[in-house]
């Protein structure tokens, strides 16, 4: 998606550790206006499948996954990371190990806002090595419910999250795949 390709060229900062920095208008400060048209895409992609249902991850996955709401007409659900865990049957459950932190926590979804009548679309803002994405869909999967597919925002296409998913036979549309990023040259994109 070329407008937010140019976004991520204009604005966006190639950090140490391959993390890539988008802080002015992904995941802190936030532009709404590529938002909405990032929900127009995934609607656009998405166009053939059942979706009644948004499945994202606290935090910066729900600003985006509440404006691509809008054009699917669904709720967002969104996964949360909890701090200690109360195991009383009435929570789904998933491990997830942190890119960025490096360190492994727990998310969580209530079993009343996920069961096996729902056809899920998952959406989050960066696919790294597939981590928090393989703890989504562990919880779509222990709700029973149906995976349509994955909406993410920026793809590094570097890391092997991508071809993990894929491989397990999940659809995933990445609106931008990095295909190598450095401090000097900035980002590339594939495609
Ligand atoms: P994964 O689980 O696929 O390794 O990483 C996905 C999560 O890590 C995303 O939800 C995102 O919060 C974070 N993340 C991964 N790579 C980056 C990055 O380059 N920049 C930023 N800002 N976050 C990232």
């Amino acid at each position: 998606m070329k407008l937010l390709e140019d976004k991520i060229r204009k604005d966006g900062v190639v950090k140490d550790g391959g993390v890539l920095k988008v802080d002015g208008f992904l995941n802190h400060q936030m532009d709404i206006e590529l938002f909405d048209e990032m929900g127009k895409e995934w609607k656009r992609l998405f166009a053939d499948v059942p979706v009644n249902k948004i499945l994202t991850i606290e935090a910066s996955g729900i600003g985006m996954a509440c404006i691509a709401a809008q054009h699917f007409h669904v709720p967002v659900v969104f996964a949360k990371k909890a701090q200690s865990l109360n195991i009383d049957g009435e929570v789904y459950t998933a491990k997830v190990e942190s890119f960025t932190h490096g360190r492994v926590y727990d998310v969580i979804v209530s079993k009343k806002f996920l069961g096996p009548e729902d056809h899920v679309l998952i959406i989050d803002d960066f696919l790294a090595n597939g981590k928090a994405l393989e703890g989504l869909i562990q919880i779509v999967e222990s709700a029973g419910a149906t995976l349509e597919g994955v909406g993410i925002a920026i793809e590094k296409g570097f890391q092997p999250g991508g071809e993990l998913i894929r491989s397990k036979g999940v659809r995933v549309e990445s609106l931008a795949v990095v295909e190598s990023m450095d401090a000097e040259n900035g980002v590339r994109f594939r495609g």
